[in-house]
């Protein structure tokens, strides 16, 4: 089987990982032509045949990502897994050596910028992990590679494993998949939370905290970042938030991703219902709330399930409850208190701010030409001391808003 055929395979899941992927393929401007001859047009998503997606660097900026794997095989049960040991499926194996050929073939054909790898596990974390580290190795020093490489680490994989993923890769990560070790042991029975997958982010965070800025890929110390699947342990978003929150504020993870759950058929959960995608949705907001916008968890409005509403987004959801009766002066407040507002962001809260000192902004009008959305604020702020006229809403919908 060649390379490429065995990519088109392997892409088959890796939408499973939403790692940096942007929601939206924009199409590119042509056709482009794979290292095979095979013509890839754009338009017939043929790009996604091989694991080729639209991902949000750190930097924000859009580029195509190679996302695959060095081997669908794997030797544990998580049992939301299609790679998961005993399911009947097609496995298919890369050496580190053809992995980082396929990838320069691709990459010299302007088909990938970057690659993310990760593995099924075979023959313990420490020999997979290994595997990997010789294929960014190989990319690296005899391809010299030196563009996006956002690596896996292994569960398992040993200390010095990661102080040399730490000099070879722009971000490191490692999948919790459930929020504690009992959630974990119930879709993840082989899987040692602490001692496994929360030790390697510590070590990658240690060493930021300890080892010199120039000990990291290309001078600068990797991100991390991980992810969970929801709904597929019966976690609460409680559940989920509270290891978010401890994840960002300790061990300074970058991004927390949600994957939502989904029966794979011939695996253990095949008849366990999908869960909720606007559910996911939810989670990411109140994500947000905490990495930018300075709330802290018991802020977020669970109901007495430990679950977000559905209905409406989480900053509204808080709005609602804490400032109709006490009003933001939008001229007084400060930053931390204007982000509160709903409508308002970062960008919002600047042009706020430095308006200011220019005058009084009195009217909605004066937000609308500094670029502030204004729908949704009106029902909790004051200008210049008046409430802004708005219409209450006839009926309860679903509110998307940021
Ligand atoms: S270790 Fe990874 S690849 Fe293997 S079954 Fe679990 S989630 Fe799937």
């Amino acid at each position: 089987m060649d390379s490429l055929n065995k990519l088109q395979i392997l892409a088959e899941h890796m939408g499973l990982e939403p790692a940096e992927e942007v929601p939206s393929q924009p199409a590119l401007a042509e056709k482009q032509v794979a290292p095979c001859g095979q013509v890839i047009n754009p338009r017939s998503q043929k790009q996604n045949d091989l694991g080729i997606f639209h991902a949000k660097m750190p930097g924000g900026k859009t580029i195509p990502l190679l996302k695959t794997l060095l081997t669908s095989a794997c030797e544990r049960n998580c049992v939301y897994c299609p790679f998961r040991v005993g399911r009947n499926y097609r496995r298919v194996t890369f050496k580190p050596e053809e992995m980082a050929q396929t990838f320069m073939d691709m990459y010299r054909a302007g088909l990938v910028k970057g690659l993310f790898l990760s593995s099924g596990i075979i023959g313990s974390g420490v020999k997979t992990q290994d595997r990997l580290l010789d294929t960014v190795t190989i990319l690296r020093q005899k391809h010299h590679f030196r563009g996006y490489i956002h690596l896996k680490i292994m569960p398992g994989a040993e200390r010095a494993q990661v102080e040399t993923a730490v000099t070879l890769a722009d971000r490191l990560s490692i999948n919790l998949e459930a929020p504690n070790p009992q959630r974990l042991v119930i879709v993840a029975p082989q899987k040692q939370f602490g001692a496994e997958l929360l030790a390697p982010l510590r070590w990658v965070e240690e060493i930021r905290q300890t080892q010199p800025a120039h000990v990291g890929w290309n001078g600068r110390m990797p991100s991390t970042v991980t992810q969970f699947v929801v709904g597929g342990a019966g976690e609460t978003d409680l559940e989920l938030l509270s290891t978010a929150a401890f994840l960002h504020q300790q061990l300074h993870l970058a991004r927390v991703y949600y994957s939502t759950f989904s029966p794979v058929p011939n695996t253990p959960l095949e008849n366990q219902p999908a869960a909720n995608p606007l559910r996911t949705h939810r989670l990411y907001q109140a994500s947000f709330l905490f990495r930018d916008y300075s709330f802290d968890l018991e802020e977020m409005p669970f109901d007495e399930t430990g679950n977000l509403p559905l209905d409406r987004d989480p900053k509204l959801a808080w709005a609602y409850a804490n400032l109709r009766e006490n009003l933001v002066e939008i001229n007084r407040a400060s930053r931390e208190e204007l982000l509160r507002v709903p409508g308002i962001g970062p960008k919002g809260a600047e042009v706020i701010l430095r308006a200011r000192q220019r005058g009084t902004l009195r009217e909605v009008a004066h937000l609308q030409q500094l670029g502030v959305h204004t729908s949704r604020l009106k029902p909790f702020v004051l200008l210049d001391g008046k409430r802004p006229s708005y219409q209450l809403p006839l009926f309860k919908g679903i509110d998307n808003g940021s």
